[in-house]
């Protein structure tokens, strides 16, 4: 029988691991072609998510579960839990249930097919506010054109990969990671699903603008090194300018003499090359930071606890 293992990253989901497990445990006792495996990845929650979890590890095999030392963000979780799905093809899915768990039997089907990476478009966005709409938008746009990784819309994690697409995935073990980009950077045959989005079932977003700020610079320099180019073409276009200008104040200087004026306009060059000399350092610098902590080679994370449901087998510290 094959095995489909279902990813769940969880940090502070104790509101909704619940319906959660309702729901998936209904799905795979319809689908009884499939063995299942439930492999959830604390992420250093800090309320009774683990314990939740350990409660259904208990009664049901099916279950398994990665247990990270701390918080590490879901895009280390998510390759935690990569690293140990058992599979042969795998499903990441939000624990809020953004992401209809209903909506992998179609998957399935699509893997059935021959397709690697089966992922799921969303039509609607519930409970998310205009701007977080228009700002994700954007960002993808504009990415989509600096990087030449064709980037898919409207899309998130929430995706069915076959066992050659996550044995890609984890092999590139960048600590920043920006895994949306990575499905595509690692190619494969790729199957659009799509659904509704659904608002979060119960429990807060852990978004908020400066992770999401942060995550779009990650993006962009993760996959390209177009802004280091635009700096080129600034400094470029701005000292031609200078120069130009220069010739100018020469010629002034000659034909009619110099009067000492020109304060405001020798003021207003200083902070615009200043500008530009910050911004384009800034840019160079986030580069440098990015090889700086690529180079340290650590670990991604560090598992605090392995618990495989099959086997019962526990790796537990306590
Ligand atoms: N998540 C995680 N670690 C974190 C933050 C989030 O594992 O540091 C998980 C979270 O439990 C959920 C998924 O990532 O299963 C998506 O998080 P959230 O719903 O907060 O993000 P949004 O849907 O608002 O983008
Ligand atoms: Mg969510």
């Amino acid at each position: 029988m094959k095995k489909i293992s279902i990813l769940i990253p969880a940090y502070n989901e104790e509101a909704v691991l619940d319906t959660l497990y309702t729901r998936l445990g209904t799905l795979a006792n319809e689908l009884k072609k499939y063995d299942f495996e439930f492999l959830f990845v604390n992420d250093g929650s800090r309320d009774k998510t683990l314990k939740i979890i350990r409660e259904f590890a208990d009664i049901d095999t099916r279950v398994s579960y990665v247990n990270l030392s701390r918080n590490f963000g879901k895009e280390i979780a998510m390759i935690a839990g990569l690293d140990h799905v058992t599979g042969d093809a795998t499903v990441i899915i939000d624990a809020d249930l953004q992401d209809p768990p209903e909506l992998i039997p179609e998957m399935i089907k699509h893997w059935e097919d021959g397709y690697d990476d089966v992922f799921a478009r969303r039509n609607s966005r519930e409970g998310e506010t205009w701007f977080k709409k228009w700002s994700s938008k954007t960002f993808y746009q504009i990415l989509e054109k600096v990087s030449h990784v064709p980037i898919q819309k409207d899309t998130g994690d929430f995706r069915l990969l076959d066992r050659r697409a996550v044995d890609a995935l984890r092999q590139m073990r960048e600590s920043q990671r920006y895994t949306k980009g990575m499905f595509s950077w690692v190619g494969f045959h790729k199957k659009e699903v799509t659904y509704d989005r659904d608002a979060r079932a119960a429990g807060e977003t852990k978004w908020n603008y400066p992770r999401l700020i942060n995550f779009a610079i990650d993006g962009i320099t993760s996959f390209t090194t177009a802004p280091l180019r635009l700096s080129t073409y600034v400094g470029f276009v701005v000292s031609v300018i200078a120069f130009i200008y220069l010739l100018v104040i020469i010629f002034q200087t000659i034909l009619f003499g110099n009067d000492i004026a020109g304060y405001p306009s020798t003021l207003a060059v200083i902070l615009f090359l200043g500008g530009v000399q910050l911004l384009s350092l800034g840019i160079i610098g986030e580069y440098i930071g990015r090889i700086f902590n690529e180079t340290k080679q650590r670990p991604l994370y560090f598992i605090e606890e392995y618990h495989y449901g099959a086997h019962k087998k526990t790796r537990r510290k306590d």
